[in-house]
């Protein structure tokens, strides 16, 4: 701490004597820095870019922290400078990011798969759980708890990314309707504060700051640690896909399945617009070894709804779960002869897109633009919004793939950090588009820019009531918008852990005070 303060001492006269001369000197002089990992201020460009491929802000810096001390350290010192330094810190898990949430323009990223390092605990008592590092990656998180038989219980679609990059969001999958969200299932955080303070917090402990950080966007400070609820882990999944030609019949049963308590362990769905082959988009590793009666199935370029399920089973099992999963989908109404039926091991499942990775990264397919649009919409509006976005806006499904589910209310946390919408039920919509780099048709960025603002224009126009998820927004307006009523408890959480502004600064929420 002394070795911080002398430095700083030092850094403050400089800048006062030349602010350009100091920049370079207050960067390069974190070498000096007593730390267990180090700096790297040559390899720096990776950290400008992420899976949206479209904005790139170059840190000065990147901090590969070995230890938790290695981030308090860095960021005391950020802290100490005070505003004189226009110096901010992100906290970078994988870079899977849309709109540079994790860039620090001219600042300090940290690398936090650097922090992997620290040993993953399973505990296998009553209420089991996993201790893991901010930095890890979920697929890590599986593997190893699937040691003990064990697994988290709420999911993303796609592993790769890490723990402390998805509590920072939300993380919401096909598991969300009964667990509720990632952040859901969480017992206990260490969080390193924009002051440089390491605080371990939960219900219980520090309970405003567990509550601030978990969906906080990474604004009131770096997840070091997690404990993570575990279950049982099931050794296979039957993976079931059905269509729909009505959507109102389509939300109908998708209501009514995430209401019942058992049916199913996983519910989502997609749209499928102006395709024939139906088994063939982005997510197309389910491969039916069973197509039951569907597998000649022709869309006619029709629009359809896929609803899509999984249940969970060990194999002594068997012949009950084909039985309930009989019972239960004969209470849906689907289009007769389009039931899809595949039997996969659990990992398999839960890995699934990471099989679409590696065959488009196979093809240059993978590090193209991604103009995501992510929403949250009340039951009440989804009729309105199916009719003119499947109906009007939207012509196809060619550029990606549209999720559409329905979560329940009850299973968040309201004194967490992230928005949703008012109702008891509400749906993602995920447009999960890739743009052609240099095409300037259909699938081209611009076209889908431009669909996108339709598509957002028409839910304010039409007063939806619909919230961002992994929210990006150009002005300080728009986010207040964003946060309505609970703006101002995001402004206090903000000053009572990051007054002064050093933390996750790509999510251009606040500007730190220069
Ligand atoms: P980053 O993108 O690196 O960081 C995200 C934000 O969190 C940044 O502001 C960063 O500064 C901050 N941050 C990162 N680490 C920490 C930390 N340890 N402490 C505090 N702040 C931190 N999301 C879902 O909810 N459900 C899905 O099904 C889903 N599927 C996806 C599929 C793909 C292919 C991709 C690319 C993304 C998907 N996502 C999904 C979105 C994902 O949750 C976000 O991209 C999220 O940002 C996680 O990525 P990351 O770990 O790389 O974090």
């Amino acid at each position: 701490m002394l070795l911080v303060r002398s430095f700083v001492v030092l850094l403050l006269r400089c800048i006062t004597v030349n602010m350009n001369l100091c920049f370079s000197t207050i960067t390069s002089s974190f070498n000096t820095l007593p730390l267990d990992g180090h700096f790297n201020f040559e390899e720096v460009h990776h950290a400008a870019r992420d899976f949206g491929n479209r904005f790139q802000s170059l840190p000065s810096a990147v901090l590969h922290p070995k230890s938790v001390s290695d981030i308090a350290t860095t960021i005391r010192l950020v802290w100490l400078m005070g505003p004189r330094s226009e110096l901010t810190v992100a906290a970078r898990g994988h870079g899977h990011s849309l709109h540079g949430q994790s860039q620090a323009h001219r600042g300090v990223v940290i690398n936090m798969e650097s922090l992997r390092n620290t040993k993953m605990h399973v505990y296998t008592g009553r209420s089991p759980y996993v201790d893991v590092s901010g930095g890890e990656l979920w697929i890590n998180v599986l593997h190893e708890s699937l040691k003990y038989g064990l697994a988290p219980k709420s999911w993303t679609d796609y592993l790769h990314l890490t723990v402390g990059g998805t509590l920072s969001n939300a993380g919401i999958s096909g598991q969300a309707f009964r667990h509720g969200p990632q952040i859901s299932n969480v017992h206990e955080l260490e969080v390193v504060t924009g002051k440089g303070e390491v605080i371990n917090c939960s219900e219980k402990q520090s309970s405003d700051l567990f509550h601030s950080v978990l969906g906080g966007l990474g604004q009131f400070g770096i997840i070091t640690r997690a404990r993570i609820s575990l279950e049982p882990a099931p050794v296979m999944v039957k993976w079931i896909r059905v269509l729909y030609a009505d959507f109102a019949t389509f939300v109908k049963d998708q209501e009514q399945l995430i209401s019942a308590e058992n049916a199913f362990d996983y519910i989502e769905g997609f749209v499928i617009m102006n395709r024939t082959s139906l088994l063939n988009n982005w997510r197309s590793s389910f491969n039916p070894q069973d197509p039951v009666q569907a597998n000649e199935f022709k869309s006619d370029g029709k629009t359809l709804f896929c609803l899509e399920l999984a249940k969970y089973f060990n194999p002594n099992e068997l012949d009950a779960v084909n039985q309930e999963i009989r019972n239960a989908l004969s209470q849906l109404r689907y289009l007769p002869s389009t039931l899809f039926l595949s039997e996969v091991p659990y990992i398999e499942f839960l890995d699934r897109v990471h099989v679409s990775e590696i065959k488009l990264r196979s093809k240059g397919l993978w590090e193209v633009p991604h103009p995501w649009l992510n929403l949250l919409f009340p039951k009440s509006k989804i009729y309105d919004f199916a009719e003119e976005v499947f109906g009007n806006i939207l012509m196809d499904t060619s550029n990606g793939p549209i999720l559409i589910y329905p979560v329940n209310k009850f299973k968040w946390d309201n004194r967490s950090s992230v928005v949703i919408p008012e109702e008891d039920v509400f749906y993602l919509v995920a447009f999960l588009s890739s743009a052609v780099p240099t095409s300037t048709g259909t699938d081209g960025l611009q076209h889908i820019l431009t669909q996108n603002k339709r598509i957002l224009e028409y839910c304010e126009t039409a007063k939806l009531g619909v919230k961002q998820y992994l929210p990006h927004y150009a002005t300080q307006a728009e986010w207040r918008a964003h946060f309505g009523p609970r703006w101002e408890v995001f402004v206090q959480r903000k000053s009572t852990y990051d007054p002064l502004a050093i933390l996750a600064p790509g999510q251009r929420i606040f500007q730190k005070a220069t």
